[in-house]
């Protein structure tokens, strides 16, 4: 169904083994001072690409609602249980690749790791794009094939492709690192204007985790995170974009059901049913359970 690839954590224990039992509280807390530095305070709707267990969700407190998307469900479960049930946030499984928003909806999106799993990011970076209002906010992250780490293993012989060329590299199955360059152009060529650029995770290596503080790694990031606006060598980048071309702007926001466009003909409103959502056009059905509206296949009849 799904085309390109889709990296899916459905039933991963992510949340426990990577970030609280993983020893990764020096990314996780300097992921939250970029997010405070590149975050408008207050917002009306934001969309979370990639939400997760909604680790970072929080950070986004000063917004009205906020959207929780992934293409696992049983990340957005773990999610709900922490956030719990509120009018401030939706749970929506769906792929990234096929948002089923319509145009112009939200007024900011996060993208926070997920880029990573792209293989595709040119399309998924280009749906984000549709579903922003105009002037609307995207913070964006990705991981930096122009670390100082790969270019020392390059120049030492030591890994074959060049971390200095545009083109994005799969290290592992789905996971690839971007170059910052490539980045940049494509969301300038989508609309984007890049408004600040901040370098992250300057000291994720094992051994410095290993002996000094954390609270005193993380107060060294903060302080080179702004380095991030002449170069970019480490292996986290955050850029926070505007949309600057035409857009349209979306009306009607406190009804949910007017978010939705279906993701397979694009059609919109959907008809909201007993227990799921119903495409007039197509006829697709498209679940709402337990809270978490699924827009990932669509029901068999
Ligand atoms: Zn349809």
């Amino acid at each position: 169904m799904t085309n390109p690839p889709v990296c899916d954590y459905e039933g991963s224990d992510y949340q426990t083994s990577f970030w609280d039992k993983g020893g990764r509280e020096y990314e996780d807390r300097t992921e939250a001072i970029a997010l405070q530095r590149l975050l408008p305070k207050s917002g009306r709707l934001l969309l979370e690409l990639g939400a997760g267990a909604g680790r970072n969700t929080p950070r986004y407190i000063g917004f009205d609602r906020i959207v929780l998307l992934d293409y696992s469900r049983t990340q957005l479960e773990q999610a709900q249980q922490k956030l719990g049930n509120s009018d401030k946030y939706i749970y929506v499984a769906a792929d990234a690749y096929r948002l089923p928003f319509v145009d112009g909806l939200f007024d900011a999106a996060t993208m926070i790791r997920v880029l990573h799993h792209m293989a595709d990011a040119p399309k998924a970076l280009g749906q984000v794009k549709n579903v922003l209002e105009p002037e609307g906010i995207f913070i964006l992250e990705f991981a930096n094939k122009q670390n100082l780490k790969s270019i020392l293993r390059y120049l030492l012989g030591r890994q074959k492709w060049s971390p200095f060329t545009l083109e994005p590299v799969e290290f592992v199955k789905l996971n690839f690192d971007f170059h910052p360059k490539a980045i940049r152009k494509r969301l300038e060529e989508l609309g984007f204007a890049i408004e600040k650029t901040l370098a992250l995770s300057h000291f994720r290596v094992g051994f410095l985790k290993r002996v000094i503080p954390t609270s005193i790694l993380v107060f060294l990031d903060s302080l080179f995170q702004w380095t991030g606006a002449f170069w970019q060598f480490t292996p986290s980048v955050f850029v926070k974009a505007r949309v600057v071309q035409n857009g349209i702007l979306h009306y009607g926001q406190d009804n949910i059901l007017s978010y939705y466009k279906c993701p397979d003909c694009a059609h919109s409103p959907l008809v909201e049913k007993h227990n799921y959502l119903e495409c007039t056009n197509c006829k697709k059905k498209w679940e709402v359970r337990d809270g978490i509206y699924d827009f990932r296949q669509a029901l068999k009849d």
